[in-house]
C-alpha cells in the first residue's frame, strides 16, 4: 500500500492537516509519536492568535482541557535589577496533552492513525519510505509524499532540508503548589539564560521552567532556579518530575521553511513559532490549515508547493516582527529601559497569603 500522504506528529499542526485535508479524498496515514508517560514540555497557553483561530473554525473547547487558574496578566521580573512589572494578558490556560488529545480527536476516521516513531525516511525513485517503530518492532511504509509536523526536533526536516535552526534546551520541573500561589510569571535572569524562564500553575501543580543554549544547560538551570526561588521566596528544592527538550528560535526570514517537492514542513518544525515569547500552538494551527487547503486545492506537488508558500507569507511576517521583538525583550539594556518606563503595564496589588 502506498500511502498519499504520511504525517509525521501528532500535535497541533499534525492534527490539525489531517483534519482540514481529510475531505479531499487522500489516502492519509498520520502518525503520532507523543508518549503520554512523557508528555511534551508546554506551558500550555493558549495565545488569543489561537483563539480566534477557534472561533473561525466554529470551534469549542471542552472545560477538561483547560487548567485551573485563568489567566489575565503576567507578572515580568528581571532577577538583575530586581525589578517588577504587570503586563495584562489574555491566554487560555490548558493542559497541553488533553488539548493535543481533543485535536486528534476532531480528524475523521478515514484517516488512518498509528502510534509509533518515525526512526528513518529515504526520498526513492517512486516515492518515499519511512521505517517507524511501533510498540517496539519496525513497520515499513511507503508514501508519495511526507509532510513534517514533528516539531522543535524534526526528523523530515534534518532528512529532507539543510536549513538547520537555532534551538534551546528547554527544562520544566513540576512542584506541588503549596500554599503560596504567585501569578504566571515571566522571568529574565541575564546571569544564567539569554532567553526567558516561566513559573505558572495548572490545578494543583506549579511548573517551573526556562529556556537555556545547549552548552551547560543544566548547570545554568540549577543556578537559575536557586535564583528564582530566592526571589519569589518559593521552595523549589523537591521536584516531582522534571522534562526537557528542544525549543526553536527562528533568526532569519529563511529560518522558515515551508518545503517542496513532496515534502513539506509544517508548525514548529517549519520554524513557525514566535522568537520573542514561544508562543507555536496558533502557528502549528494556521500553518497546518494553509498546507491542508493547498492541499484541497491541487494534487500537483509544485503548485501545492506554490500556494503553501504563498499563504504563508503573512505568518511568516508575523513571526519576522516577533524577531524583531526579541532583539528588543532580550537585549538586557533595552529590556530594562522599557520596564524602567513602565510602557504597556498596569497597576496591581498582589494579594497578602
Ligand atoms: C517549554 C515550552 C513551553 C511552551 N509553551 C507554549 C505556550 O504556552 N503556548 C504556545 O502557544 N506555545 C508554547 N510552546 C511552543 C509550542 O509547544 C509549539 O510551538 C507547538 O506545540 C508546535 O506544534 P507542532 O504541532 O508544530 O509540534 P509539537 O507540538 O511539538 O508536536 C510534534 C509531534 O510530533 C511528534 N514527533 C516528533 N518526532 C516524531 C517522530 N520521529 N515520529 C513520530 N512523531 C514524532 C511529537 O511526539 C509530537 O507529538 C512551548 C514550547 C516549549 C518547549
Amino acid at each position: 500500500m502506498i500511502y498519499d500522504v504520511v504525517v509525521v506528529g501528532a500535535g497541533p499542526a499534525g492534527s490539525t492537516f489531517a483534519r482540514v485535508v481529510a475531505s479531499g479524498g487522500y489516502k492519509v496515514l498520520l502518525i503520532d509519536g507523543q508518549n503520554p508517560e512523557k508528555p511534551k514540555p508546554c506551558g500550555g497557553l493558549l495565545a488569543p492568535d489561537a483563539q480566534k483561530l477557534f472561533a473561525r473554525f466554529d470551534f469549542t473547547l471542552p472545560k477538561e482541557v483547560l487548567a485551573d487558574p485563568q489567566i489575565f496578566s503576567v507578572k515580568t521580573a528581571d532577577l538583575v535589577t530586581r525589578r517588577v512589572r504587570y503586563y495584562p494578558r489574555y491566554y487560555l490556560n490548558m493542559d497541553r496533552y488533553r488539548f493535543d488529545d481533543f485535536l486528534l480527536s476532531l480528524v475523521p476516521n478515514s484517516v488512518e492513525v498509528v502510534k509509533g516513531r518515525v526512526e528513518r525516511a529515504e526520498r526513492r525513485e517512486d516515492g518515499f519510505r519511512l521505517a517507524l517503530s511501533v510498540n517496539g518492532e519496525e513497520r515499513v511504509v511507503s508514501a508519495k509524499r511526507i509532510v513534517g509536523a514533528d516539531g522543535a526536533s524534526s526528523i523530515v526536516r534534518r532528512t529532507f532540508f539543510s536549513r538547520a535552526m537555532m534551538q534551546y534546551v528547554s527544562i520544566q520541573e513540576s512542584y506541588p503548589a503549596g500554599e503560596k500561589n504567585p501569578f504566571y510569571s515571566c522571568i529574565f535572569d541575564s546571569e544564567t539564560s539569554e532567553s526567558c524562564s516561566w513559573m505558572l500553575f495548572k490545578g494543583d501543580v506549579m511548573i517551573y521552567g526556562g529556556a537555556f543554549l545547549p552548552n551547560g544547560c543544566r548547570e545554568a538551570f540549577e543556578k537559575q532556579r536557586g535564583r528564582v526561588a530566592d526571589f519569589f521566596g518559593v521552595d523549589l528544592s523537591s521536584p516531582v518530575s522534571r522534562e526537557a527538550c528542544l525549543v526553536m528560535r527562528p533568526r532569519k526570514w529563511r529560518d522558515f521553511v515551508t518545503g517542496s517537492d513532496g515534502v513539506w514542513l509544517i508548525g514548529e518544525a517549519a520554524g513557525f513559532i514566535s522568537a520573542s515569547s514561544f508562543e507555536g500552538i496558533s502557528s502549528a494551527i494556521i500553518s497546518g490549515t494553509y498546507l491542508a487547503e493547498a492541499f484541497l486545492k491541487t494534487d500537483k506537488d509544485k503548485r501545492i508547493s506554490r500556494i503553501y508558500s504563498r499563504l504563508a507569507r503573512p505568518l511568516k511576517r508575523k513571526l519576522w516582527f516577533k524577531i524583531i521583538k526579541h532583539w528588543f525583550m532580550y537585549t538586557p539594556l533595552v529590556r530594562r529601559l522599557i520596564m524602567a518606563s513602565g510602557i504597556t503595564s498596569i497597576k496591581v496589588e498582589e494579594k497578602k497569603k
